[in-house]
């Protein structure tokens, strides 16, 4: 089946953080059409060449180097192709590659395998892009080309799933007893995430999910509203319980004193994540609805700004030049391109090789993120270490 027919269930895989946590959601998305992004078509396409290039890797009996070249050929054909996707791959099957070699003996390797999690899930199934087992250790390998937000591995109720229904297909043939999940988000520049667990604490999650799904399918159970869990629903723009959320987040302050506290601040950033989210969303959506010729009292569709844009800019500028304006100086800008044009140009290789010398890294600009951001916490208060430097 080619990745863009793949079937999805009520309840998939890559849906779980958000049914796992607002049980409604899954039953009220079925009335949402199930659109694909750009990004979305773009993954697919990536996904499609790594398959295959992992599939030439490990079984060149089923695709030879040849049905390879023609296969990418093809795959060059889509406007969405980029170059880029044959580096990206790369890094995938590399990480493949070296799980494999440091493998005491050869492993067991399933591409693109269809895992059936429906003992734990009504009607869960979904497809794991890369199983591989040795000895006690079942390896789940997911390659995500969104360049983003970086998934960890940690606790991934989707790379979860697969690991139970990679587990159930195997478990009579193989003494499993170890998990090892690993993410692989190559565009991203730390985008290698791994994370074990025994099969117990794998039951253990089994166990709770049975649960949590049992309510979903049957559209029972809580609405959950948050920014994670409602980012890419279908019914977030029209979902009561996350328009109340946050109304009353923005809303509902009460009887409170003059000033805020830090403690407060940090507790109010929290609430309201999903405050300006959702009033963009809302107002896309009340925007298509207007569109439509459909009534939002207090508010209506109007034509945005005009541009303007030449209908022949060569032959504009051509009547510009005989008139005298001088076509190097004032019709075109001089703009050298960016270190990252250039780099994706030439290559990370042939980049780092001919100027790595010349590029330094400059901090960044300080931004506020949650507690959970993995980055090392940043200050402006000067260390007494520093202090006393200084004065030498
Ligand atoms: S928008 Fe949020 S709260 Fe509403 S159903 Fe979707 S996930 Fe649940």
């Amino acid at each position: 089946m080619g990745h863009e027919e793949r079937a999805h269930a009520l309840l998939s895989a890559s849906s779980a953080h958000r049914w796992l946590k607002c049980t409604r959601c899954a039953r009220l998305e079925e009335q949402f059409p199930d659109t694909s992004s750009e990004a979305a078509k773009e993954g697919t396409l990536a996904h499609e060449l790594a398959e295959m290039r992992v599939r030439n890797y490990f079984n060149p009996g089923d695709i030879s180097k040849r049905k390879l070249t023609f296969a990418i050929k093809k795959l060059k054909e889509d406007p969405l192709w980029d170059n880029e996707m044959l580096t990206h791959t790369d890094t995938y099957l590399d990480y493949i590659r070296d799980v494999s070699i440091k493998l005491p003996a050869t492993p067991f390797v399933e591409v693109e395998k269809r895992v059936d999690f429906s003992k734990y899930v009504p009607e869960g199934f979904g497809t794991a892009d890369c199983i591989m087992i040795q000895g006690n250790t079942l390896f789940v390998i997911d390659f995500k080309y969104g360049k983003g937000v970086p998934v960890s591995a940690e606790e991934n109720p989707q790379m979860m799933l697969y690991a139970l229904g990679a587990y159930e297909a195997c478990k009579i043939l193989y003494p499993i007893t170890k998990i090892h999940l690993s993410i692989v988000q190559p565009r991203l520049p730390d985008g290698i995430s791994n994370w074990e667990c025994s099969l117990e604490d794998l039951m253990e999650f089994g166990g709770y999910v049975k649960g949590r799904a049992a309510l979903a399918f049957s559209g029972e159970g809580e609405f959950a509203p948050d920014e994670k869990t409602c980012k890419f629903c279908r019914a977030k723009n029209q979902c009561r319980a996350r328009s109340d959320h946050n109304v009353k987040q923005a809303f509902e302050l009460g009887e409170l004193p003059p000033l805020i506290t830090n403690e407060e601040a940090g507790q109010r950033l929290l609430a309201m994540r999903d405050v300006v989210a959702y009033q963009k969303d809302l107002q896309e959506w009340a925007l298509s609805e207007c569109l439509a010729g459909k009534e939002v009292p207090g508010w209506k569709a109007v034509e945005g700004r005009r541009s303007r844009d030449w209908t022949d800019m060569d032959a504009a500028f051509e009547r510009l030049t005989k008139s005298g304006v001088a076509a190097e100086e004032i019709l075109w800008e001089r703009k050298p391109l960016t270190l990252a044009q250039i780099e994706k140009i030439i290559g990370k290789k042939d980049f780092n090789d001919a100027v790595g010398e010349f590029v330094i890294q400059r901090p960044g600009k300080p931004a506020l993120v949650e507690i959970s951001d993995k980055r090392e916490a940043i200050t402006n208060k000067v260390t007494a270490q520093e202090a006393f430097q200084e004065e030498i």
